[in-house]
Parts: structure tokens; C-alpha cells; sequence
């Protein structure tokens, strides 16, 4: 066997291992051999450059960067479905179509409608090339990298099918994937994620591609778009996508009538419950290609297929006690704690009550019997109070009047939805979500310190404040409860590290309310400096774009805060950024000062996201849609004609890129 048989022979084995794993859910080997053989391919691609190809099963681990996802326009628009909620519904549906068709021979493909985030996989010689998002149904982002990580999806067809060929499909996240995902943010002190779609969708687009193959994604194909004309039906494409190694779940099925697709609708709005990932409906679709056709499509949907929306499922039970929560910044959330009750495959007990306006609306009492639903989010609602059981003797709510982790009297502050407990530095959860929140990834990202130990290191009293972090001694942190020599020094390393991070990040790590990850960098980009920030009064504040009433109140009363100016002053001392750098100032223009730009379509001379970068570096804004205050189009190839006619209605004017960067060098 030459070097590149024994390497094709490798890849076709480790495939076929993907498949049966990840597809047919059905391990030939053990994971130790499946890695011996990886690691023997490995060697030999690393030996032997000239053989290498992007879609070997070495090349699935991630590890890639994407700064920024380049958009891409689809060879073949990308539609939306028309929905239905009732049979009469459907029946008309079928009407229309027999009647556009001439015909009542028309039979109907049955399947699920995947919730999660739709994908089109490009194929090109029987490879895969490219994966984009849906988008704007006419362009989406190029997750390539990302997608590559997803093991069921075949990279390499090598069984009978069409070669050059688009797939689409649902990324998902499997429930027990989701819930294991969960339960590892609440030990680490992070936030639940609310659902698996904006999980899935969420999870596309991470800059670290190796981030993304941690998370058990899956793939569920459901169209073969192609020109080549192998097949004459969908279902007949979809079965052979199957047989090629694609991931087409087999609870499709064929209808040759309304009333059998009614069936099919009252099979699965029970049995979804069992299925191991969710569903919020079924989508119904002429079977045969040639009607797909001749039916065509409106301005956003196929006249061939139509979704049919499963109903909520609603259950009641009794509401046993409400308690509250308190949040980082001490938002009070009122937490419903329910006798369980089965709802849609799971145990439900406790429900959101949001806040003291939505239990007033409700007029919910402890010992009340309510109807609770499951949308679209993983925490159950509370719809409504089932009045006919309500007690004789029962009492309206009392709203909690003090918090009910320190006792403090709870404010709230007109305009505002929710209580807070105003004790900032006295208030455990607060302290620790404060601190919590400021090593976060997406604030100082400290690496080699998670919110557990934050908590820990609270609780022995070594932290009260962020501040505190950074007077940590690799001594003091050994001794605590499982921590390894090695991982206090990663930690103690990880927090020095972090004096390093860009002061709009540091800006959204200090926590103040109100101000998220696109406040802090507006405020940063305004003031450049935490000093000039905190000596401004409340008119500088407001004049600053997207800077509201709201947040110059929380930003004055943060500034005016002895113990908060304490803790500025000593992250000053150790060295944190607190001002702008010299570098990010560089290449900062004016020009554009009072402009609004809308960016649309693909460019070639810099990405979408380098475009929006520079209009905001240059002074402009940048907005998603177009209005009158819209100043000018930047237009790339294949912009979308809905917005072309929109521009040419309100007389925005339309430049090219090179125009662009004309205007700014
Ligand atoms: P909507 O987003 O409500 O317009 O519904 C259209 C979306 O449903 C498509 O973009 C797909 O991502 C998704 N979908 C999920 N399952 C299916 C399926 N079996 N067939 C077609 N589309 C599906
Ligand atoms: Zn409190």
C-alpha cells in the first residue's frame, strides 16, 4: 500500500466510524481505538504535507479563529415558511395547491419542524465546501469552521448521490446535551441558558471553532437543492441523503391526503415529548419535485410546503410559596415554587414571576391553582389563575417589602419594572455576582478562576471586591478546599493578565446597571478615560448617543459612591486599563461625524464587520435598517432587492465600498 492509500483508507474508516457513531448513534469501536487511528492519520498528514485535504476527520477539532464571519449570498434563496394552527387551515392549503396544479394526485411529505438554527451545507464534487446561515434568506454568515466541528455532518460523500448539491438543515442542541450544558454554567455560577435554539444559533457564531466542538451540536437535514435531476420526489432525495451519510431523522413520512397528514399532526403533538431534541411543529410539503415547481414560491415562502404550529401545552397545578431572588446588580425576582407537575417531558416546579406588576395583573395567591405553559423558553409562564378553585379564605399577595437575603428594605424607583435591594456592599449574592460577573468572559475573561471559586474565596473572607482580586496571593488561595498548587497559580496568573484588557471591557466588568457590553463601549469611545466618565454631569452624559435618562442616573450614582470611587482608585493603582489606549485612538476619525450608514450585501475589499468597524471608528453610525435618517447605503454584490427598492423610495443615496474608503482616506 503506497503512503496516500493507507491515508485514504484511514479517512474512509474514521468516516464511516463519524457515521455510525453520530448518525447511526451505533459505535463499532471504543473511543481509545477511534483515537489511535486519528492520532495514526494525524502522523501521516503531518509526514506527508502534500496529501493534506481541509476535510479529513483530522480537520474536524477546531481550533480556528473567526474574527469575523464574512457574509455570503446563497446560490438559492433561502425561504421562509407560511404557518397554519388548524385543520381548516390545512384543507385550504390543499385546495389552492390542487387547483394551481389541476390535479387532486398530490401527495405530501410529512416531517418535523426542527427548532433551532437553519443551515445550507454547499457540496461541490461530492465534497463539502461551505456552510452559511440562513440570514436574510438571500445572504447569511459563513460558519464553516464552526459547522465543520458538527461529527454527523459528512464531509466526503463517497456512496451514490448527486454530486454537486446544497443541504439544508436545523443545527440543534439536543435536550440532554442543553441540560448538561446548564447544569455546568450553574456550578460555575453562570446564568442558564433560556433554550436550545438561541443556544444552537448562539453557538455558530463563536469566534473559536475548538469552543464549538465542545458543545454536542447536532445536524437535521431536511432538503436536497440541486440542479441535477436524479430523483423525481423529496421524499425519494431525502432517502437517498440518508443512505449518502447525512443525518435525515426517519420520522418523516408520506400522506396522500389532509386528513393522513392530520394523523401524522396528533401522533407527534404527544410523542414530540420523547424525542430527544424539541420540535414546535410539522412541516408539510408536496412530495413530488416537478408540482414543487410548478407551485413555486410567493415573495418569502414556498407554495409547496406549509408549517403547521403545534399548540402550547398547558397543565395546572398549585402555586406553594413565592420566594425571591436576588441578582447581581439586586433586582428582585419573585420565583414561583410549584407542586411538580409533568409538563411537556419534564418536571416542572418553580416558574419566573418576573416582577410586583405581573403578580398584581395575575392576582396569584399562594394555594391558588394556575395554568402554567411551556413556550418557547425552557422556564415554564404562568398564564393565568384558575379563579373558580380559588380558597375562601385566601389573601392577596403582599409584594416582599425587604430582601430576603440581608434584610434590607427593597426600593424601587419609578419607571422601573423591578424592586432592588439597595444594599450594594452588604448584600452576599450581590457582592459575589458583582464579582462574579467582572471575571466573566465577556468582561476581564480570567482565565483559571470560575464563579465557584469566587464564591469560596467570599465565603473564607479572602474577597470582598473585585479590587480584592488583585492583592490574591498564591499562599492564601492553596489552602482552600480542592485547590491544586498548579491551578492557584493559573488563577493568581489569569487575574495579573488581565490588567491587560481594553478599558470597555473593564467598563461593562464594573457592573454598573444598565450598562451592557454596547453601552460600556459607547461610554468608552465618548469619555476615553473612567475620570472623565465619572466627573460628568447628567446633560454631557445624555448627549451621548443611545445614552438615555436611565443610565446617566445609574452611571451619577455609581460616580458619586465613596466605596465605588475607593475601589476605581485602587484598580487604578494595580495597573488596570482605565483609559483608552493610544493604539485604539490611532486611525479614529470625525469624518463621518452625524452620518448613518447601512451596510448591505458582499465586499471584497473588507468584510461586513471591518466596514462597520470603520464607519464607527470614523465617527458614524451604522444602523440594520433603512429610514429616513439613513444618510447612505453602502451596497456590496447581491444586496437584497427588498432593500435596493426601499433606499430608492426614501432617496437615500447608494454608494459602493470603493466609494467608501474614498471618503474616509
Ligand atoms: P420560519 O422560521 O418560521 O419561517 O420557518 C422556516 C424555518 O423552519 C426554515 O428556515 C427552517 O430552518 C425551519 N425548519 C425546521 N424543520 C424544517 C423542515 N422539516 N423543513 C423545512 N424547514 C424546516
Ligand atoms: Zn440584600
Amino acid at each position: 500500500m503506497t503512503v496516500q492509500e493507507k491515508i485514504n483508507a484511514l479517512r474512509e474508516e474514521l468516516n464511516n466510524h463519524n457515521y455510525n457513531y453520530y448518525v447511526l448513534d451505533n459505535a463499532l469501536i471504543t473511543d481509545f481505538d477511534f483515537d489511535v487511528k486519528i492520532k495514526e492519520l494525524e502522523k501521516l498528514e503531518i509526514e506527508n504535507p502534500a496529501f493534506f485535504d481541509s476535510n479529513s476527520p483530522t480537520q474536524r477539532v477546531g481550533g480556528e479563529i473567526t474574527k469575523n464571519f464574512e457574509t455570503v449570498a446563497h446560490l438559492n434563496r433561502m425561504y421562509s415558511l407560511d404557518n397554519s394552527y388548524s385543520k381548516e387551515d390545512l384543507l385550504d392549503w390543499e385546495k389552492r395547491v390542487q387547483k394551481m396544479l389541476g390535479t387532486s394526485e398530490v401527495k405530501y411529505s410529512c416531517e418535523l419542524k426542527f427548532d433551532g438554527a437553519s443551515i445550507n451545507l454547499t457540496y461541490e464534487n461530492s465534497q463539502f465546501i461551505k456552510a452559511v446561515t440562513r440570514g436574510d434568506g438571500f445572504q447569511g454568515d459563513d460558519v464553516t469552521n464552526n459547522v465543520k466541528t458538527i461529527l454527523s455532518i459528512p464531509l466526503s460523500i463517497t456512496k451514490d448521490f448527486v454530486s454537486n448539491f446544497e443541504m439544508r438543515g436545523e443545527i440543534i442542541l439536543p435536550l440532554h446535551g442543553f441540560n448538561k450544558m446548564n447544569e455546568e454554567r450553574v456550578e460555575n455560577g453562570d446564568e442558564e441558558y433560556r433554550n436550545p435554539r438561541n443556544t444552537a444559533s448562539g453557538s455558530l457564531k463563536l469566534q473559536d471553532s475548538a469552543e464549538v466542538a465542545r458543545r454536542p451540536l447536532d445536524c437535521l437535514l431536511y432538503q436536497v437543492v440541486t440542479s441535477e435531476r436524479k430523483y423525481k420526489t423529496h421524499f425519494e432525495s431525502l432517502e437517498n441523503a440518508r443512505k449518502a451519510g447525512f443525518k435525515v431523522p426517519d420520522t418523516i413520512a408520506l400522506a396522500t391526503s389532509i386528513d393522513k397528514v392530520f394523523d401524522f399532526v396528533n401522533y407527534w403533538d404527544v410523542k414530540r415529548h420523547d424525542l430527544p431534541y424539541e420540535t414546535d411543529g410539522v412541516v408539510i410539503k408536496v412530495n413530488n419535485l416537478q408540482q414543487q415547481e410548478e407551485l413555486g414560491y410567493t415573495a418569502k415562502a414556498p407554495r409547496w410546503a406549509i408549517a403547521y404550529k403545534f399548540k402550547a401545552e398547558q397543565v395546572s397545578t398549585i402555586l406553594n410559596e413565592i420566594t425571591y431572588q436576588v441578582g447581581r446588580t439586586g433586582a428582585i425576582t419573585p420565583v414561583a415554587n410549584l407542586e411538580p407537575v409533568q409538563l411537556a417531558g419534564t418536571t416542572v416546579k418553580r416558574a419566573s414571576l418576573h416582577n410586583a406588576d405581573q403578580i398584581e395583573k395575575l392576582d396569584i395567591r399562594v394555594r391558588d391553582t394556575v395554568f402554567v405553559e411551556k413556550g418557547g423558553e425552557i422556564i415554564p409562564k404562568i398564564i393565568a389563575v384558575d379563579f373558580t378553585k380559588r380558597l375562601e379564605n385566601s389573601e392577596p399577595t403582599k409584594y416582599a417589602t425587604n430582601c430576603p437575603e440581608c434584610n434590607t428594605e427593597l426600593v424601587r424607583t419609578e419607571g422601573d419594572a423591578k424592586h432592588y435591594c439597595p444594599n450594594e456592599f452588604g448584600c452576599a449574592p450581590q457582592i459575589t455576582g458583582r464579582i462574579q460577573h467582572f471575571i466573566s468572559r465577556k468582561a476581564m475573561d480570567i482565565e483559571g478562576l470560575g464563579g465557584e471559586t469566587v464564591d469560596l474565596l467570599r465565603k473564607e473572607g479572602l474577597i470582598e471586591n473585585y479590587a480584592d482580586l488583585y492583592d490574591l496571593k498564591v499562599e492564601q488561595v492553596i489552602p482552600l478546599e480542592r485547590m491544586a498548587e498548579k491551578s492557584a497559580q493559573n488563577m493568581i496568573d489569569g487575574i495579573l493578565k488581565s490588567k491587560n484588557i481594553p478599558f470597555e471591557k473593564v467598563l461593562f466588568a464594573l457592573g454598573i446597571r444598565f450598562v451592557g457590553e454596547t453601552v460600556a463601549k459607547k461610554l468608552a469611545k465618548h469619555f476615553k478615560s473612567i475620570d472623565k466618565l465619572m466627573t460628568s454631569d447628567f446633560e454631557t452624559l445624555i448627549t451621548v448617543d443611545e445614552i438615555g435618562d436611565r443610565i446617566a442616573q445609574s452611571i451619577l450614582d455609581f460616580s458619586s459612591n465613596l466605596g465605588n470611587i475607593q475601589l476605581i482608585n485602587r484598580l487604578k493603582l494595580h495597573g488596570l486599563q482605565l483609559e483608552v489606549s493610544a493604539a485604539s485612538i490611532e486611525n479614529q476619525t470625525n469624518k463621518l461625524e452625524g452620518q448613518v450608514f447601512v451596510v448591505s450585501g458582499v465586499f471584497h475589499q473588507m468584510s461586513r464587520e471591518e466596514l462597520k468597524k470603520a464607519i464607527e471608528d470614523n465617527g458614524g453610525k451604522v444602523s440594520t435598517s433603512i429610514s429616513k435618517k439613513t444618510n447612505f447605503i453602502i451596497a456590496g454584490d447581491n444586496m437584497g432587492p427588498s432593500k435596493l427598492t426601499k433606499a430608492q423610495d426614501l432617496g437615500v443615496e447608494i454608494i459602493s465600498e470603493q466609494d467608501f474608503i474614498n471618503k474616509i482616506n
